[in-house]
């Protein structure tokens, strides 16, 4: 139920971390990342609070720059390491975290199947990740329009691949997400307090809206692909505490 993102000269996964903590509150069952170089993503994930998760994560180091978070609130599979997000495609080469319910899941599913998709979750999410790895052509962003065309429901969306290590696709629909940047990377998340120690002047993402997150850049896009100007927003000082 919250997502983290982050691309930047920084390290990733201190700043999902910190992010997914502060969208502790929207309430969950499970929590993952999914963290890029130019050589491999590495996806972690785990069934239970945050704790769970971090324990995980001190068997190794991660210093890479660029990453997405998730905690999970199961509308469709049980709370389950396997059904925690972030999934990714047979490859391992697309990983994406979802927020919201895919409603016609099922019929794009039976698609999939058709086409030899193998699924390793109950999640309605799962189906995203498999229709990107279909229509990926070396151009996410043009893939991910696509992929949109077909979702019904609602979705806040992140996308990262193994071919384009510092960028973050990101899509919304009926579901919340905030970007920013601070100057030295860009950021997104589904709420303002995972995003308020970084920038106080932040994006507000539109139904049906794009987004591509470069350390030092943020691009909006409308449903026919075409750059808008960003809804900026400013967050008054005294909201921080
Ligand atoms: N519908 C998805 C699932 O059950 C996402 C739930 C969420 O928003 O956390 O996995």
């Amino acid at each position: 139920c919250g997502i983290t993102a982050y691309t930047g000269k920084g390290e990733a996964l201190p700043f999902l971390i910190q992010g997914l903590e502060k969208l502790e509150y929207r309430g969950y069952d499970s929590a993952g990342i999914t963290l890029v170089d130019e050589k491999e993503l590495v996806t972690i994930k785990a069934k239970g609070p945050l704790a769970v998760l971090k324990e995980k994560l001190e068997c190794g180091t991660f210093d890479q720059h660029t990453g997405i978070g998730h905690t999970r609130w199961a509308t469709h599979g049980i709370p389950s390491n396997l059904n925690s997000h972030p999934h990714t495609n047979a490859a391992e080469t697309i990983s994406i975290v979802h927020n919201g319910i895919i409603e016609n899941y099922q019929s794009i599913k039976e698609g999939l199947d058709m086409q030899g998709y193998a699924f390793a979750s109950q999640t309605d999410s799962e189906v995203i990740v498999h229709l990107l790895d279909y229509y990926y052509q070396g151009d996410m962003k043009a893939a991910l329009r696509k992929v949109m065309g077909y979702l019904e429901g609602s979705y806040a969306l992140c996308v990262v691949t193994v071919d384009d290590p510092e960028t973050i696709y990101v899509a919304k629909k009926e579901s919340p997400m905030i970007l920013g940047m601070d100057g030295s990377a860009a950021f997104c998340a589904s709420d303002i307090p995972a995003l308020i120690a970084y920038t106080k002047d932040m994006i507000t993402l539109e139904d049906n809206q794009m987004a591509v997150l470069k350390p030092d850049s943020i691009e909006i896009f409308d449903a026919q692909g075409q750059i808008v100007e960003p809804k900026r927003i400013h967050i008054p000082y005294d909201l921080e505490a």
